[in-house]
């Protein structure tokens, strides 16, 4: 009997150790984390170089509260992290998960619509499906109905547009009008609102476990930067699963060139070597709200030198080891095998993504893409297969909305050839056990 209570009931093995692309429950069953955790593991476990740079730092200092000391990792990461942004989105707020960084961007762009005379503006904007995070703040721009609806009373419900899920679409439009298509409901949306009312548009650059990794048009990016400077609305970009290299840039907004006004980072950020997130914001927003009298908002937490001497590390092996090169070769080589297994099984309907953030979703029908039946718990049946195989995927299945079970293969960036046979190998076995 255990004391611990999460979700729900369902109680997995103890984690005893991990290294590597490999975790080692206590029996000592190896399992391979096909999902990074839930794509956080990107330079995979147990790096020495990360464990060594927080042996060091823990045995100088491991917290320091934020009003009574600055720190020289804190001070080195953002320097590092600025590097690697868009030119002028320099300023860094550290906080400890996805759901600070989200938060931090709704109320950094609050304040800054108040500290220009704006203060008329207050709705964001987000997509359905979407997910941004559990706390009522990130909650409130999160398009999943079930997460969201117990709470409603609690919290201000934000309006939202369909997310891009251009596969499903049987019409005649090329990509590049789908895309349009899309973007349009972000304009439509604003003059519904009354653009003076609008603050920010949120969204997942490549969509994470709600839309399992949706990747929409390039004409879609171009033309929602386009939209929110036509209207002053500020971009929020959620690279909170997408971030720090695993679609193969550093951003996920890098492949088409988009540049967001705020960044929210965690996951892959810290790698799992401590809870670590990030508010990257643009200067002129940060510097307009610190100027007028102060950013209303902060965690305990923010900043302490131990997350961030283990962040650095890990940007440093991102580097060292070419990790974002890797996520898109490596990346290229699973999705060609995963795209190969719609040859074997009729049920999988669509397989998409970037560099390894890659999904494939099963589906009743291939031509009208109509979903597997709720009853038939796929997403979870599939999960267990896998998982007795020693393969851990991550799974989800978004109610509601038209996407149906979908299955995201994120292994660490580390991922070699040989783990990707591996990967496929126990997949195709599940999938075999699934479909009997
Ligand atoms: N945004 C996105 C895109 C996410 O994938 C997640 C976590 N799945 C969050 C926000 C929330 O992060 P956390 O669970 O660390 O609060």
């Amino acid at each position: 009997m255990s004391n611990l209570f999460y979700q729900t009931r369902l109680r997995r093995p103890l984690l005893d150790r991990a290294e590597g692309v490999y975790m080692w429950d206590v029996d000592g069953k190896r399992y391979l984390d096909g999902s990074s955790g839930a794509m956080v593991s990107n330079i995979g476990h147990s790096n020495p170089a990360v464990l060594e740079a927080m042996r060091r730092q823990m045995e100088k200092s491991t917290f320091g509260y934020r009003l009574h000391f600055e720190n020289e990792p804190a001070e080195e990461f953002a320097r590092q992290i600025a590097a690697r942004m868009p030119q002028g989105l320099d300023r860094v707020f550290f906080v400890s998960g996805g759901s600070e960084a989200v938060e931090s961007c709704l109320k950094l762009a609050r304040q800054y619509a108040v500290a220009i005379g704006e203060a008329s503006r207050w709705k964001v904007i987000s997509r359905f499906p979407s997910y941004h995070g559990s706390s009522l703040g990130a909650l409130s721009v999160t398009g999943m109905s079930l997460m969201s609806a117990p709470f409603s009373p609690m919290m201000r419900e934000m309006p939202k547009i369909p997310a891009p899920t251009c596969y499903l679409d049987r019409d005649d439009l090329s990509d590049h009008e789908r895309g349009l298509k899309y973007a349009r409901y972000l304009r439509d949306e604003i003059l519904r609102q009354g653009p003076e009312t609008v603050l920010a548009f949120i969204m997942e650059p490549v969509g994470g476990a709600s839309t399992g990794a949706l990747v929409a048009p390039d004409s879609y990016y171009a033309e929602i930067r386009r939209i929110c400077d036509e209207f002053g609305i500020l971009l929020i970009a959620d690279e909170v699963m997408s971030g720090a290299g695993r679609t193969g840039q550093y951003l996920a907004c890098d492949h088409w060139g988009m540049r967001p006004d705020l960044i929210a980072f965690s996951k892959g950020f810290g790698a799992g070597y401590m809870p670590l997130g990030a508010m990257v914001a643009d200067r002129r927003i940060a510097d307009a709200v610190i100027d007028s009298g102060g950013f209303i908002h902060g965690f305990t937490y923010a900043g302490n030198p131990l997350a961030c001497a283990a962040g650095l590390a890990v940007l440093g092996e991102i580097d060292r080891l070419g990790l974002i090169d890797a996520a898109q070769v490596q990346g290229d080589k699973l999705s060609r095998r995963l795209q190969a297994l719609m040859q074997r099984y009729e049920f999988i309907g669509d397989v998409r993504g970037k560099g390894l953030l890659l999904a494939f979703e099963l589906v009743a029908n291939r031509e009208t893409m109509e979903p597997l039946p709720v009853g038939l718990n796929a997403h979870n049946r599939l999960v267990d297969l896998a998982y007795d195989r020693g393969l851990i995927i991550y799974s989800r299945r978004t109610r509601g909305g038209r996407i149906g079970d979908h299955f995201l293969v994120c292994p660490p960036l580390i991922t070699t050839d040989e783990q990707i046979d591996e990967i496929l190998a126990v997949l195709t076995d599940s999938l075999d056990a699934f479909a009997q």
